[in-house]
């Protein structure tokens, strides 16, 4: 396995940030960070945190690529999950005079968690 990825932030060398600055004097440029994977009991490949430096360029994927990726898993129609009739139940605030509804959905056993 990898110690590290490059972010796959398509931008990523282009943010002018001092960690991403390399080379030497003359010759410098702004380099794609890298992104340490810790492969301990809680590594998870999927995670999206292995692949990108920061949200921002996690974005800048999405839109750059985003239609390519939907299409890896299309969703054609909406999934939907069994549950019970929603119960409403009011409450009386112990901290002064009002009341406020909860709204409690209840997923049925055989639906997939
Ligand atoms: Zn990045």
């Amino acid at each position: 396995m990898a110690d590290y990825f490059w972010c796959h932030g398509p931008s990523c060398h282009t943010y002018t940030t001092q960690d991403r600055v390399r080379g030497s004097k003359g010759s410098k440029v702004l380099r794609t960070r890298k992104i340490k994977q810790h492969h301990n009991e809680y590594y998870d490949v999927n995670r999206a945190w292995n692949y990108f430096c920061s949200t921002g360029c996690q974005n800048d994927f999405w839109n750059k690529y985003g239609n390519a990726i939907r299409q890896i898993a299309p969703r054609t129609e909406p999934l939907e999950t069994p549950i019970e009739d929603p119960k409403k139940t009011t409450y009386q605030s112990s901290y002064g005079d009002y009341s406020y509804t909860r709204t409690t959905i209840t997923k049925l056993d055989n639906a997939e968690q």
